[in-house]
């Protein structure tokens, strides 16, 4: 398959621990060229036996699938991991988000381990607890914030998870936003706002394809100007104020490539995912979470056409899979999630082998108060109505 290896944000090595964006790992890591790394990393793995469990998420390589017990996205995978509190490790294969996550809802015996701390989310990075409280801190000026639920995507860090907790906000996946953001509309009268981060993308499609608002309620809070970039007033008359993040990936897919596709590509439908801009959903046949997108392309008939909008890693398995379908990519660059390959063969051999020589790397903690405060608001999201399990 093919795989890239680039030098990736060489800023937030060995700078800022509480980042997303990691540092670059300690130890020594296998050769990338070694030819063993596939049986050293069966081997690792059967020597822990029962006492590790590999999450392995949809975006993940290849080469990394192939040695996870179970694969999903970054909720599914949260829960696999509090269903299983015989596993001492969990190592998980995906970013840094979702092995906080993992360790908020497993047991304090166990201990989630990520491969590579440099893979971060930049969505989540866009988001980070001292720009939020700011945000909240002018929202108490514009005399507004008394009406704010703040609702964040599972795609954020664990503190911006224990912020809303406390400020009686609550999580929301892809799957669920819609029923999250009626659920935060409902708790402080006809005046309510929603506060939603990271992902502006996901707030606005929700808000205004879902719920029914129209693009002006939708404001537009820039953590790096005064009051977000809007007025007082601007403040005041907006329902929902998004947060401005976008995930690098699927911010990519553009409606300029769907006009071309569905030019050039006879019965083809798009099929993306709701972190994708608002003018391309708009001009999409179809819009959900990974699951959804999975579940769509397994349920066609053969000979289906399909352009998808998502992470490039699931679409190409998506199309090994279904040879019957014809199945491309709704973008003319490769496009993976850059942090999310930062996990590879070589540092899940390392990560194994560390393991079984009795050292626990890269052990990914979250502290007991913002813990506590985090599952409040994973809790509120567990609570709504219908789905609530899917990211
Ligand atoms: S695909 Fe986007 S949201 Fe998911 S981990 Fe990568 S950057 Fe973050």
């Amino acid at each position: 398959m093919t795989t890239i290896d680039l030098p990736l944000l060489p800023l937030g090595r060995g700078k800022d621990l509480s980042a997303e964006r990691g540092v670059e790992c300690p130890g020594d890591l296998p050769a990338a060229s070694d030819p063993d790394l596939v049986a050293r990393a069966a081997a690792a793995k059967a020597a822990l036996g029962e006492r590790v469990f590999i999450l392995g998420h949809h975006y993940q390589r290849d080469e990394v699938v192939e040695f996870a017990d179970v694969m999903g996205d970054s909720f599914k995978l949260a829960k696999d991991a509090a269903a299983r509190p015989e596993a001492e490790f969990i190592v998980f294969c995906g970013v840094h988000f979702m092995a906080e996550s993992a360790d908020i809802l497993t047991g304090d015996d166990q201990k989630v381990i990520l491969p590579d701390l440099a893979a971060g989310c930049s969505m989540a990075d866009m988001a980070r607890l001292g720009q939020v409280e700011d945000a909240w801190d002018a929202l108490t000026d514009a005399g507004v914030v008394d009406l704010v639920v703040p609702i964040t995507y599972m795609n954020s860090s664990a503190d911006i998870k224990a912020f809303c907790g406390k400020h009686d906000g609550a999580v929301c996946t892809s799957s669920n936003a819609d029923v999250a953001l009626e659920w935060a509309f409902a708790q402080k009268g006809p005046d309510t706002k929603v506060l939603f981060f990271p992902d502006q993308h996901l707030g606005r499609n929700t808000a205004v394809l879902k719920l029914g608002y129209s693009l002006a309620d939708c404001i537009v809070w820039n953590p790096l100007l005064p009051n977000g970039g809007n007025t007082v007033d601007e403040l005041r008359a907006a329902k929902v104020i998004l947060w401005k993040g976008h995930c690098s990936v699927h911010g990519r897919f553009t409606a300029e490539v769907v006009d071309e596709l569905r030019a050039t590509v006879p019965d083809v439908q798009i099929l993306v995912h709701p972190e994708c801009a608002h003018e391309v959903v708009l001009k999409a046949d179809l819009v959900g979470s990974t699951e959804f997108i999975i579940n769509t392309v397994e349920a066609a008939p053969p000979g289906s056409v399909w352009a998808i909008g998502t992470e490039l890693n699931l679409v190409k398995r998506l199309a090994a899979a279904h040879p019957d379908q014809k199945i491309v990519f709704l973008d003319k660059t490769v496009c993976y999630c850059s942090t999310m390959n930062r996990i590879d063969l070589p540092h899940l051999v390392w990560a194994l082998e560390s393991l079984v020589e009795g050292t626990v790397v890269n052990q990914i903690r979250v502290d007991g108060e913002t813990e506590r405060w985090a599952k409040v608001a994973l809790q509120r999201m567990l609570d709504l109505p219908g789905r609530s399990s899917r990211d």
